[in-house]
């Protein structure tokens, strides 16, 4: 493992908030990890990050920040329909879907594009384009830390929700993902349900192909999502709001083209981004933050932000989407 004492955490958070943490950590193998609690790590503040894709930093971290920078995707099951491959918590989400496309696995072709580590992917069940993580995960392996003891949850023990699991709830900050082992289906099949990405794939009469449905993907993506290179944000700063079937039915009464989509239990799901957009904030700027005028869901910091610059203005997206709608939008990101 590699040790770096007073590190700029600029590089490894997508923000490119400029905190500095007391030690980073670099997790090179597995066998790293009982050296990290023989070293009593665990004993004062920590936090397991990936790339940082879905953090913002407030403050200097005072503790220890630990990253799985461990590599490896292999094939552990095959049988005629599926291929079962577990995949190291370091290896980049992107790298892994490419490798599926390239192998002609079909499952997570839609999902092309999230930025992060596949160690991370099931911690908010990442999702986009109609599919969910969730929907691939046979397993997640790794250490619960308060007690020393490495678990291996089955996918119905993982609590997969809206931007959810049981990593980001029960086990929030008492876990280290290790490897993830994902089922993906070895027979043609595409999940065409988005109609973004239908409208998409009709623009142009070529075959349907995994290359063909992660280029239509990339392409929506590209069309609505800064380019992290070079725009600091952290993707859709706002889960999608889910109310009560009677609040709904009073706000589409006002709002008749309000976005909405079932959301279970009789419960109704809404576009956040287009909450923000009906408030007025789509595309707004103040100073170094602002909304991205092509996806109002998503904040950048256009410049040297710091945390509590992007805190102040998603706080007053908050406040404009309450006048108007009076929903509170919750953060998807999280903010330390
Ligand atoms: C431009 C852009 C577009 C995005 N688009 C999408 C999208 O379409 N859909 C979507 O769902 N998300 C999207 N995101 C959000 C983000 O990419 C995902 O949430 C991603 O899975 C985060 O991965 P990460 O490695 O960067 O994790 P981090 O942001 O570093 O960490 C996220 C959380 O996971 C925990 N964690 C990370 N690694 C481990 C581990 N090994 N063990 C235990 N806990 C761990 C951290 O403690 C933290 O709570 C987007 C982000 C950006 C910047």
């Amino acid at each position: 493992m590699k040790i770096t004492r007073n590190a700029s955490l600029k590089p490894y958070n997508t923000f490119g908030i400029d905190v500095s943490c007391k030690h980073l950590i670099l997790v090179e193998s597995n066998s790293d990890i009982q050296k990290l609690f023989e070293d009593k790590v665990f004993d004062s503040e920590y936090m397991t990050i990936g790339d940082g894709s879905n953090l913002l930093f407030t403050r200097p971290f005072q503790g220890t920040i630990i990253k799985m920078v461990t590599k490896g995707i292999e094939k552990v099951d095959e049988n005629a329909e599926f291929v079962w491959l577990k995949v190291m918590a370091g290896e980049k989400w992107e790298d892994f879907v490419r490798y599926c496309i390239k192998n002609q696995y079909f499952g997570v072709e839609n999902l092309i594009g999230i930025p992060g580590l596949a160690g991370s992917s099931p911690v908010q069940n990442i999702g986009a384009y109609g599919a969910e993580v969730k929907d691939v995960i046979e397993e997640v392996c790794g250490w619960q830390i308060s007690t020393k003891i490495p678990f291996s949850y089955k996918n119905a023990d993982c609590c997969f929700g809206y931007r959810s699991s049981i990593f980001k709830t029960e086990l929030k900050g008492d876990c280290l993902i290790t490897e993830a082992v994902f089922k993906l289906s070895k027979k043609e099949a595409y999940n065409l349900s988005y109609k973004g990405l239908a409208d998409e794939l009709q623009k142009e009469n070529i075959p349907l192909s995994l290359q063909r449905v992660a280029d239509a993907v990339m392409a929506v993506r590209n069309s609505k999502l800064p380019d992290i290179r070079h725009y600091g944000c952290a993707g859709s700063f706002f889960k999608n709001p889910i109310v009560e079937k009677d609040v709904f039915d009073t706000l589409i009464l006002k709002f008749p083209r309000l976005i909405s989509y079932p959301a279970g239990d009789g419960k109704v799901k809404l576009a956040a981004g287009q909450l923000i957009d009906l408030a007025g904030m789509k595309g707004v700027r103040d100073g170094n933050v602002g909304v991205w005028p092509h996806q109002a869901l998503v904040i950048v910091n256009y410049g040297n932000a710091t945390g509590h610059d992007v805190v102040t203005f998603y706080r007053k997206v908050q406040k404009k989407v309450v006048e108007q709608f009076d929903i509170q939008l919750e953060p998807e990101v999280n903010i330390l």
